[in-house]
């Protein structure tokens, strides 16, 4: 069978999933995705994203998506403030207006759109919420999704992120707890609602670090900043903490509250927070994580390498995305082949990034002198 046979399943249109789907179509090749949420507007996709040259640039450009990038990229998004909880500000870089666009900022809601508007009508399936595949006798999976509707492919591939259902089919590797829980929230229209909050964060990224607790802030580009409230703790802390999440005005004076012991400056941040508290448990795969080839099946992005929050995990879901499309467009006639290669790589690349997200998560937990040492030592190598 050759890969224009091929019916390709892509279960999950998150970033990595809907990259794939652009790069087959931009080589001829049809794929369907099948996505969980029912539209596109559905569900909040979060806050910024900065994409790296090597990662979510260079699969942009394999999906011939440059223009579309660089149009809605915030090169001001790069702006950083880092602070010690006793309020000193240990670094502040603003970036000059004609700084090259290394890595730019990008809203996940317009990158998302700029995607999901590649494709052909039809080519995501909305409100496919996928929940398990059985294999049919002559190769390839029949897929089942909650609503109680079918669909069968050749090739699936599992794009579904942290708590893939596709997974499984390969690996009986699970995420496990690192040590954190965060807490995200935010201000909406903060230049008008709360001036003086707005120009303490700035146009980028606002970091307070202590060695237990963190609190940054994030502009976005729809006038918002989001808010992330980070306890190193363990995953039973969201549920024992006593902080009810779901009742916002008892959540911001709990959360205000954990805070008192900090300069005063930073507390009005989070009794600004009008959006709801969303806590997020943190939570990784193993790092090396691979699996033998299983005919038909194979996983990208969080799905194959979930990985701590430190500005990765995005980017490695498009670059394998982009990489898959371009194993299977290169060998058109084999798409067994393509497929291991692919593999191959991409369990080389997550490794590698992998053990330099574990080294990022225990800098910064370290607090905001010790990333500034680190930046320091960086930049003096
Ligand atoms: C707070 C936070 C901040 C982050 N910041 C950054 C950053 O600055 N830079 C960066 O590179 N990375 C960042 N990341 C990591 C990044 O968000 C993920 O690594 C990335 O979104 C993974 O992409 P993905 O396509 O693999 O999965 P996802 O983006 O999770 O997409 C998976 C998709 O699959 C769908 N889905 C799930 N289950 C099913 C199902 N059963 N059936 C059908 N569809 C399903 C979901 O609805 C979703 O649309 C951050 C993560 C967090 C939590």
């Amino acid at each position: 069978m050759t890969i224009h046979d091929a019916r390709i399943a892509i279960v999950g249109g998150g970033l990595g999933g809907l990259t794939l789907a652009r790069v087959l179509h931009v080589h001829g090749i049809d794929a369907v995705v099948y996505e969980r949420d029912a539209s596109r507007a559905a569900r909040g996709q979060g806050g910024m994203l900065d994409l790296h040259a090597d990662g979510g640039q260079h699969a942009l450009r394999e999906a011939g998506l440059e223009e579309g990038f660089l149009a809605i990229a915030r090169r001001e998004g790069q702006d950083l403030r880092l602070l010690d909880p006793d309020g000193t500000l240990l670094l502040q870089e603003d970036t000059p207006d004609d700084a090259p666009l290394d890595r730019p900022e990008v809203d996940r809601t317009a990158l998302r759109d700029l995607l999901v508007d590649s494709l052909p009508e039809g080519a995501v399936v909305w409100g496919r919420a996928f929940e398990r595949a059985t294999a049919l006798p002559g190769g390839g999976h029949r897929l089942h999704f909650a609503d109680g509707t079918t669909a069968e492919c050749d090739l699936l591939v599992g794009a579904d992120g942290a708590r893939s259902r596709v997974r499984p089919l390969l690996t009986d590797a699970r995420p496990f707890h690192i040590g954190q829980n965060v807490v995200e929230s935010g201000i909406p229209d903060i230049d008008r609602t709360h001036p003086e909050l707005a120009a303490m964060v700035g146009r980028g990224n606002y970091w307070v670090l202590g060695t237990d607790r963190s609190l940054s802030a994030q502009r976005n580009g729809d006038g918002r900043v989001r808010v992330y409230l980070g306890f190193y703790t363990s995953e039973d802390w969201l549920t024992t903490c006593g902080i009810p999440f779901e009742d916002g005005e008892r959540a911001r004076a709990a959360l205000t509250k954990r805070f008192a012991d900090w300069a005063p400056q930073f507390t009005p941040l989070i009794q600004a927070c009008t959006d709801p508290f969303v806590p997020r448990p943190i939570a990784m795969l193993p790092i090396g994580l691979s699996w033998a080839p299983v005919p038909g099946v194979t996983l990208l992005g969080d799905a194959a390498h979930l990985m701590p929050p430190v500005g990765e995990g995005a980017n490695l879901a498009m670059r394998d995305g982009a990489e898959l499309g371009l194993a299977l467009a290169a060998h058109p006639g084999d798409p067994a082949t393509a497929v291991r290669a692919y593999e191959t790589a991409m369990f080389e690349r997550a490794t590698a990034v992998a053990r330099r997200s574990a080294d990022i998560v225990k800098i910064l937990m370290s607090g905001a002198r010790g990333l500034l040492e680190f930046f320091q030592r960086r930049a003096g190598q």
